[in-house]
């Protein structure tokens, strides 16, 4: 596994690579890694001859300077992890690197990103848009991995690639989960035992959510049932949930199996904040 710190250097190798027709798989991904980053891993070392993972905190999607600040990092395990998973490239990019000046591109994604992480998180969806076109034009891959636990992202890079003309596969991976249900984040290492435990609850209530919904098509009562449920742990602080079509994000109303829909939240529990969502079958 090589590591690479520097885009030229990277992209020299990459054009070697290219040059003998091998494809390449791209993760993105912000570091602390755990087994659903493995998953991403796991399926572009499946599907390509080359897998580069970028490990970068991208200080210009987090809105709060304090989340940025608590981020979680464990260098040494991630390279430890990615070698053991047969990853072949790790591109480690210090802030300096991809923003050498601050930068003034202003992405806007329009409706995808009104409501749910784009209201919530302003200018979250602006930051994740400028650093993975950087990555794509960076390492230029066959393929890019991305998770569902951040569904409204993944719709938003779809946007991105399709708009912008990439010449890139998006591969959105399904969310790895804890026994408990509850979906795995970096973020989780900073709750304790008893605070897990009480997340788990945000996995509970999506299902809960299902199984309403299967029942009654009032969206707007289960909506408010299930904020009637969360309010047993006072512990969790819930943003949103929402009933939303899994293609355009908006919410409906009146509940119809002829659309796609998915079931997303977002709540701190204490000062970690967690999303998560299901996609509901027929
Ligand atoms: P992050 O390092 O949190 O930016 O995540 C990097 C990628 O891993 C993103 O595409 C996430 O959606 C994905 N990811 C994070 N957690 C999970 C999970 N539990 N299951 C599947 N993918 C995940």
């Amino acid at each position: 596994m090589k590591v690479f710190r520097k885009i030229n250097s990277l992209k020299k190798a990459l054009n070697q690579i290219k040059s003998e027709s091998k494809t390449i798989g791209l993760v993105p991904t912000m570091g602390a890694l755990h087994s659903g980053h493995s998953s991403l891993i796991n399926h572009a070392i499946k599907d390509n001859d080359i897998v580069v993972c970028s490990i970068f905190v991208n200080p210009i999607q987090f809105n709060n300077p304090s989340d940025l600040e608590a981020y979680p990092k464990d260098l040494e395990k991630d390279l430890e992890l990615l070698e053991k998973l047969g990853c072949h490239i790790v591109f480690l990019p210090e802030a300096i690197e991809m923003y050498p000046s601050p930068t003034n591109l202003q992405i806007n994604f329009g409706y995808l990103e009104k409501p749910m992480e784009g209201a919530f998180r302003k200018g979250h969806f602006n930051g994740v848009g400028v650093v993975v076109s950087k990555l794509f034009n960076i390492v230029a891959p066959h393929k890019a991995y991305f998770g569902q636990k951040d569904l409204q992202q993944c719709l938003i890079i779809q946007n991105l690639v399709d708009e912008l003309n990439f010449d890139i596969q998006l591969v959105c991976v399904p969310i790895v989960r804890e026994n408990n249900g509850l979906a795995i984040s970096s973020r989780n290492q900073r709750l304790t035992a008893a605070q897990i435990d009480i997340a788990s609850n945000l996995y509970k209530t999506l299902r809960l959510g299902e199984s309403l919904l299967r029942k009654d098509d009032d969206v707007a009562k289960v909506k408010k049932e299930l904020n009637n449920y969360l309010q047993q742990w006072p512990e969790i602080n819930l943003e949103y949930i929402e009933v939303v079509n899994k293609d355009t994000l908006q919410c409906i109303k009146d509940f119809e199996w002829s659309q796609e829909i998915a079931l997303c939240i977002a709540a701190f529990i204490g000062k970690v904040r967690l999303i998560d969502n299901i996609i509901l079958k027929k």
